[in-house]
């Protein structure tokens, strides 16, 4: 087993996950079996209770884990297969200590950050490392490197690569090479700095990714090595890609980056075939068509809180050969201006997930808007939701017609709590979450998407279709296309006389993946193509 471990330094958002994803790319084309593991050095269990505007989305695994936005990038760069135990939190791992020193397991020994806390993350590693069967194991730690928090996690890894031995350790160590304007340089002394910490605390990177706006030169190159004493040709540059994040593998790739890994680590691996990837590159690049897409959102101004519905929509645009642009369009602005304003020119509308009432407004507008103007809709989980109460008031005439988490006095509770989230009090990992069966309706046109009747798809969510509305709804044309194997839960939804009016109670977008769109991006991408084409706007 071969490891890798991916600090940062300077600054945060450096995108040391999508680093790591992208050489987990590179490993996999030359046939290795790569895995991954997050270690977040914040304070929470997981990052399912902390708001979007915090820290961007919640990503959630098919065994109904709550993880960070990186094991996105993972899943949608690689085969990876991961579960809750491929996200560790300081949190998780104090609860765990703590959890043992109560029952006695110390032996009335003073527990200690080392070796209790650090012994903690070292089996975390060596638990992934037995369970995963892989040739390599990515580890990378969150935060920046200096951080009070984070230095068990580098303890733990320093520790680690002692015992593993020279040969099957290598440190990565991400940087930022800022270029200053009033100088016209680029500037290499924090790059030199976060290396100095690291090495204090006995790591010493072999790897150094730089992430720059401009390229490096030889010069620039070779101070770095020198100052760093890290090797020339391991002073790797990630410069800002034009186009798209599906960009970076190549980019490494040029850079050498997985050839340099695989000497570090003694691996022999036949150079990766990458052309199925550059044709991705390609139909981003230059698409055959364009067309833009409206988010109504309530998390709009930060990019992270939605990232795996924006992924997915470019990934339907590239099963479409077609561009997609984002508009991200925040629901209050519906409200205050109207949506003839606000949604003019789009080729289609996708409402995705949310919790808490502002903005809902907004969106069962955009709702209905495109109801009526015969203009493709996706809703996701909350989207499905919206859908639902927008039909009920404007087609059925259900006048106050709400999901009782927005309102719990409404008439018509069209959308309401689970039964089993009656008694739920705790926040943390109690919705319904997870990876759970769907049956979908013959004849359907979500059927006709997937191409089959029996899907799995990932939930987040506490509240759900009221069943003593269905036949009002179906009578009405509202189609009930997915449901859980009992018939029991609405899992999907679509309009009969409706070019493209689908929405889903859990998040497809959690599985799609550049090189495998989802079948429902796929198909509303191409839904809003042919109705832009139709019908110039
Ligand atoms: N707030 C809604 C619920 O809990 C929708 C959740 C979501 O969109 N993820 O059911």
């Amino acid at each position: 087993m071969k490891y890798i471990f991916v600090t940062g330094g300077v600054v945060s958002s450096l995108g040391k996950g999508l680093t790591a994803a992208a050489l987990g790319t590179l490993l996999e084309n030359r046939g290795l079996k790569v895995a991954f593991q997050k270690f977040d050095p914040y304070l929470n269990v997981d990052p399912g209770t902390m708001s979007p505007f915090q820290h961007g989305e919640v990503y959630v695994l098919d065994d109904g884990a709550e993880t960070d936005l990186d094991l996105g990038h993972y899943e949608r760069f690689t085969n990876t297969n991961l579960t809750r135990y491929n996200n560790l939190t300081s949190g998780q791992v104090y609860q765990k200590v703590l959890d043992k020193e109560r029952r006695g397991d110390y032996l009335g020994k003073t527990v200690q950050v080392i070796p209790h806390v650090t012994d903690e993350i070292q089996n975390r590693i060596h638990q992934i490392a037995e369970q995963s069967k892989a040739d390599v194991l990515i580890t990378e730690i969150g935060g920046t490197t200096g951080d009070i928090e984070g230095l068990p996690f580098l303890e733990a890894i320093r520790e680690f690569a002692l015992d593993a031995g020279v040969g099957n350790v290598v440190f990565l160590h991400m940087t930022y090479v800022p270029f200053i304007k009033a100088a016209g340089e680029l500037k290499t002394k924090p790059t030199q700095q976060s290396v100095a910490k690291l090495r204090e605390i006995g790591i010493t990177p072999q790897i150094l990714v730089c992430r720059c706006e401009r390229p490096l030169n030889k010069e620039l190159r070779q101070k770095i090595s020198l100052f760093c004493n890290v090797a020339y040709e391991a002073v790797i540059e990630e410069i800002d890609v034009e186009h798209s994040i599906y960009e970076v593998p190549l980019m490494l790739q040029r850079e050498r980056l997985d050839e340099l890994v695989c000497k570090f680590l003694h691996m022999e691996a036949k150079v990766p075939d990458m052309s199925h990837w550059q044709d991705i590159i390609r139909k981003l690049i230059a698409p055959q068509h364009r067309v833009r897409i409206g988010v109504v959102g309530k998390y709009i101004e930060l990019n992270d809180a939605y990232k795996s519905v924006y992924e997915a929509i470019i990934h339907g645009g590239i099963a479409n050969d077609c561009g997609v642009e984002i508009e991200k369009i925040e629901s209050e602005e519906i409200e205050k201006f109207g949506p003839d304003k606000v949604l003019k020119g789009l080729g289609g509308i996708l409402v995705p997930g949310g919790f808490g009432e502002r903005g809902v407004e907004g969106k069962i507008i955009a709702a209905q808007y495109a109801r009526e103007k015969n203009l493709p809709y996706l809703g996701l989980c909350l989207g499905m939701q919206i859908a639902t109460i927008e039909f009920a008031r404007n087609v059925l005439g259900l006048k106050g017609a709400h999901s009782t988490e927005f309102d719990p006095n409404t008439p018509h509770p069209v959308i309401a709590l689970l039964d089993d989230q009656k008694q739920v009090s705790q926040k943390g990992g109690t919705m319904r979450l997870g990876s759970q069966p769907c049956q979908l309706a013959m004849g359907s046109r979500a059927a006709h998407l997937y191409g089959a009747f029996l899907i799995n798809e990932r939930h987040r969510h506490r509240y759900e279709f009221n069943n003593a509305y269905r036949e009002k709804f179906e009578q009405a044309g509202f189609v009930f296309s997915g449901t859980s194997p009992d018939g029991k839960l609405v899992e999907m939804i679509e309009l009969k006389e409706h070019p493209f009016y689908i929405a889903s109670q859990f998040h497809p977008e959690f599985k799609s993946k550049p090189n495998k769109p989802h079948p429902l991006f796929k198909g509303f991408i191409a839904a809003c193509h042919t109705h832009i084409h139709h019908k110039p706007l």
